[in-house]
């Protein structure tokens, strides 16, 4: 689920303008919501909510683009809304701009320091509105391009080994509550510095990002995450994977990486571009750290190296 968040958020984020964004409106008087929403639908797509709590339910189902947050409201007012959006980690990042009819200066400040974006008094005008909600979106954008390409790894443009620490802890703790296995693969590419150094570091960038595309390819399921761990290191979580799905799954990788025929001179192994892989498995409920995990799959990939590589050992 959020896997297929972050690669939605990552398709809009790199969607070229016009893009339309969902801008979620929060107000107990179906009036106010009437009027702002004739004012964004033209740009936007605008869901509304009437009460705190139908807001928290929408934002955690679809998290919009925006918030436009109505701060007196009977029940859950909008500061309190807008603290638990704040606590959720699914929500945390939505901007929110308060819209109200205070305008004293220390509401706007307590408005302000539990994380708003912005401030817009009523009556508002419609301009005003549109600015604002404009800016904001073009702001939250940005953020999240940045925050894409900042896990993303340079040369090969598979998921780099930041996003892979990050993804591994989550998605190992959601096996270990959801009771379901996971499959790690170690994959290192083999005699890379020998081939760097009768072919030049182009060819090895090149061989790289080869190798990633493979690795990328072969893994299309969407839960789970390819990665480059680390000079000619990969790695693939795969999140509900038992042991033979696994040995499956990184025996054809070895094979297709085979199967590019990138010639290797000096290789040893064979006379082209050959891949390592370690492979380790967690059954249901098997408690283990993430460390623990890359540790049992960098044995086993230590010994497909020393068995000859070119292989897949498990651990
Ligand atoms: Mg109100």
């Amino acid at each position: 689920m959020e896997q297929r968040r972050e690669l939605e958020r990552g398709r809009r984020a790199a969607e070229a303008p016009p893009w339309r964004a969902r801008v979620l409106v929060v107000d107990d008087v179906p009036t106010n919501i009437r009027l702002l929403a004739r004012v964004l639908a033209p740009e936007h797509d605008v869901v509304a909510a009437t009460s705190g709590a139908e807001a928290l339910r929408l934002a955690e189902l679809q998290p919009p683009d925006l918030i436009l947050l109505d701060v007196e409201m009977p029940g859950m007012d909008g500061y309190a809304v807008c603290r638990r959006l704040k606590e959720s980690s699914a929500t945390a990042t939505i901007p929110v701009i308060f819209v109200t009819a205070r305008t004293d200066e220390a509401d706007e400040v307590e408005g302000l320091s539990l994380g708003a974006v912005d401030y817009i008094t009523k009556p508002f005008r419609e301009a005003i509105v549109k600015a604002r909600v404009r800016t904001h979106l073009e702001l939250k954008r940005y953020r999240d391009l940045l925050q894409d390409r900042s896990y993303i790894d340079g040369l090969t443009g598979v998921p780099n080994r930041r996003r892979f620490d990050e993804f591994l802890a989550r998605a190992l703790a959601g096996a270990q509550r959801g009771l379901t296995p996971i499959g790690l693969l170690l994959i290192d590419v083999d005699h890379f510095k020998a081939y760097n150094d009768s072919l030049g570091h182009l060819a090895g960038d090149e061989a790289l990002r080869r190798v990633a595309a493979e690795l990328a390819r072969g893994s299309r399921r969407e839960t789970d995450l390819p990665a480059r761990y680390g000079g000619e290191e990969f790695a693939l979580v795969m999140p509900g994977t038992d042991a033979d799905f696994a040995e499956a799954a990184a025996e054809r990788l070895r094979q297709r990486v085979q199967e590019l025929a990138l010639p290797h001179p000096a290789s040893p192994t064979a006379d082209c571009v050959t891949v390592s892989i370690g492979l380790a498995c967690l059954g249901a409920g098997e408690p283990a750290t993430p460390a623990e995990l890359i540790d049992r799959a960098d044995r086993a990939l230590y010994r497909a190296k020393k068995d000859g590589r070119n292989r897949v050992r498990s651990g």
